[in-house]
This record gives C-alpha cells, sequence and structure tokens, in this order.
C-alpha cells in the first residue's frame, strides 16, 4: 500500500448540522473523526438568516453563527475539520476508499455521508443564462436580497422556503410578487399567514413563470402564465428568486448505495445504515420529509452511534463508550 494512502477510523463528508454532530459524537467516542467540509462549508443553513426553531435559542441565531458554532464544539473534542471537496467513493471493499479532489486517496473504517442537499431551479433557458451572468437570478434571498432594495421582485415557490424567503424580501423590497403554481401553498399554515399578511407580497395563484425578462446583461422582468385561464403578463422585476426545493448530493455514492428514485440514501429504517456496512448517512442527503436543522442533528449522532459500534464489531481493540461519555 502506498505511504501516500491516509487510513482513518471515521470519515465525514459535509458540515451542516449533521455532520457537526456527527463530528461532536465521534470526537468524544475516540474515533478521531476527519471532516471534509465540501463545496459550502457549513451547509445550507449559512444561507439561512434566522433559525427560530431550533431548541436551546429562545432568541433565535443566525445560520451562519449556528454553524461557526458547531464547528467550535466539534474540533474542540478532536474532530479534524478539513477543506475539501470528496470527488469519488470505492464502497466495494471490506475498507473504504475516498478521494479527496481526484487526487488525496484515505482509507477509512467507517465513512459518514452528511452531504445535504442543493437548491433546485425551474431550468428555463433565461434564468440559467442570468443565473450565470449573475445577472439577477437566485436561490438564496438571505445572500442576496440586499442587492434588491427598495426594488421589485419576484419570488417562485409555494413551501416554507419560499414564504420564509419572500418575507425576507419583503423587509428590503418595494414589492414582492410570489408565483404558486397551484391554488394552494404547501407551506405550513404559519409561514402561508406570514407572507398573506405581508402588504408588499402579492401572491398569484395558479401561476407559472414563461421566461425571465432581460436586457442581456440584468433581469428586467418575468413573464408568466395563469395555467387556468392561459392569460400572459409580464411582471417588472429586477431579481428573480426560486425557492422550488433540493436535490440530495449523493452522485457519487450512486454505483454503491441504494437511493430512491429521486435520489435520496436509502437507510435501514429507524437507523443510520446504509447497504454498505461501515457507511452511515445522516441529515438531508436521506431526508425528503423532515429536513430540519434538528432532525438532521438527531441523525448525525445516530450515525455517529452506529458507527461507533460498527467499529467496535471490527476492531476488538476498539471500546464503545459507556452512556456516560455522550
Ligand atoms: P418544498 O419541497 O416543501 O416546496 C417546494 C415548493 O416549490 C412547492 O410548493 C412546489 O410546488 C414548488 N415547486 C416545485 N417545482 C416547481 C416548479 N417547477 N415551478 C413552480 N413551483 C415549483 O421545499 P422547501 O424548500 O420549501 O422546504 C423543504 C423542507 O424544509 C420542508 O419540509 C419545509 O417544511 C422545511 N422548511 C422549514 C422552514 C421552517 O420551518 N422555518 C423553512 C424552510 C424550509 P407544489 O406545492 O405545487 O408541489
Amino acid at each position: 500500500m502506498s505511504e501516500s494512502i491516509e487510513k482513518v477510523k471515521c470519515l465525514i463528508i459535509g458540515s451542516g448540522p449533521a455532520g457537526y454532530t456527527a463530528a461532536i459524537y465521534a470526537a468524544r467516542a475516540n474515533m478521531f473523526p476527519v471532516l471534509y467540509q465540501g463545496e459550502q462549508p457549513g451547509g445550507q443553513l449559512t444561507t439561512t438568516n434566522d433559525v427560530e426553531n431550533f431548541p436551546g435559542y429562545p432568541d433565535g441565531i443566525t445560520g451562519p453563527e449556528m454553524m461557526i458554532q458547531l464547528q467550535k464544539q466539534a474540533e474542540r473534542f478532536g474532530t479534524e475539520v478539513r477543506d475539501g471537496w470528496i470527488t469519488k467513493v470505492d464502497f466495494s471493499g471490506e475498507v473504504h476508499k475516498v478521494w479527496v479532489n481526484d487526487t488525496k486517496e484515505i482509507h477509512c473504517n467507517t465513512v459518514i455521508i452528511s452531504t445535504g442537499a442543493t437548491a433546485m431551479y425551474l431550468g428555463l433557458p433565461s434564468e440559467q443564462k442570468y443565473l450565470n451572468l449573475g445577472g439577477g437570478v437566485s436561490a438564496c434571498a438571505v445572500c442576496d436580497g440586499f442587492f434588491y432594495r427598495n426594488q421589485e421582485v419576484v419570488i417562485v415557490g409555494a413551501g416554507d422556503s419560499a414564504c420564509e424567503e419572500a418575507h425576507y424580501l419583503s423587509k428590503l423590497c418595494k414589492k414582492v410578487t410570489m408565483l404558486v403554481r397551484r391554488d394552494e401553498f404547501r407551506a405550513s399554515q404559519i409561514m402561508q399567514a406570514r407572507v398573506k399578511n405581508t402588504k408588499n407580497i402579492e401572491i398569484l395563484y395558479n401561476t407559472n413563470t414563461v421566461e425571465v425578462l432581460g436586457d442581456g446583461q440584468v433581469v428586467t422582468g418575468v413573464k408568466v402564465k395563469n395555467n387556468i385561464t392561459g392569460e400572459v403578463h409580464d411582471i417588472p422585476a429586477t431579481g428573480f428568486f426560486v425557492a422550488i426545493g433540493h436535490k440530495p448530493n449523493t452522485d457519487i455514492f450512486k454505483d454503491y448505495l441504494d437511493l430512491d428514485p429521486t435520489g435520496y440514501i436509502i437507510n435501514v429504517p429507524g437507523t443510520s445504515k446504509t447497504n454498505v456496512e461501515g457507511v452511515f448517512v445522516s441529515g438531508d442527503a436521506a431526508d425528503n420529509v423532515y429536513r430540519q436543522a434538528v432532525t438532521a442533528a438527531g441523525t448525525g449522532c445516530m450515525a455517529a452511534l452506529d458507527a461507533e459500534r460498527y467499529l467496535a464489531s471490527i476492531d476488538s481493540s476498539f471500546e464503545v463508550n459507556t452512556a456516560t461519555n455522550y
């Protein structure tokens, strides 16, 4: 075996609440976890403004601040947090092989996948054009809303994310037009009420985006169509926000792990185990239902405990901590 190949007991892929919680537990269990942060260190929560529903923060906390605190907590117990992108895996053997940035090879006894999910777009050519130009298309109101202060924007989507982002934008922008493709929201009642009760948010039901309009450089409006009446009209806007859900970041695992048709990793019910022994999953990569920071953190804990028990089963010198150590 080449000396350049590193061996680790526990490799954690991803740096959202799932990955960091797994790291806290794995480090406290003497598994010396190495955590690769991935392309978006801190995960999706770094694009969220206030997190008001994570227990223990009565006044809320910003997403980025929460992620800094989770990283510090994981490092405090000895987690090695590294920059880097896992580009390839080979889970066919007893030792799980992982490559960082296509070069560095790591052999792992256990792998905890916490790669989360990525924002989806409509896929219209005009949307992609202005997205790539940086000319007014965004999937993150908290990141980009500031650029549209006192301007008119359009947001598409009808879930909790769309409501949260529309409400956030309403505080910055002159007017927010929300495009809902059905005659009702998917969002929870409280989030719906928030947008419905905000004066400068106009909701257009049964409305699809036909085209993002622009001057070749920046967005100038959105062409929409009522899917009941067939009526088409243009809405002036300088920003087009997309909040229509997420795709799990699981492509590199598809040759080895069982995925559902949307790409979510299938875990053994009630556990973090995948179909490959020693490979565990936590957070949004396996969760198309709850997708919350607190559920991601909970499954991160489960993954570390499952990994610890697995390590003990393959290495008699490795001892599972007693419950009091958790
Ligand atoms: P969801 O999957 O819940 O909602 C996606 C929305 O986008 C749906 O309303 C869907 O419409 C719409 N949509 C999908 N594709 C298109 C399209 N091509 N054109 C127009 N509209 C489209 O995703 P979210 O990101 O909103 O939420 C994900 C999870 O995170 C949920 O469980 C949510 O509860 C949770 N969440 C909780 C928050 C909180 O509690 N503070 C904040 C944000 C998210 P349709 O309804 O017609 O399918």
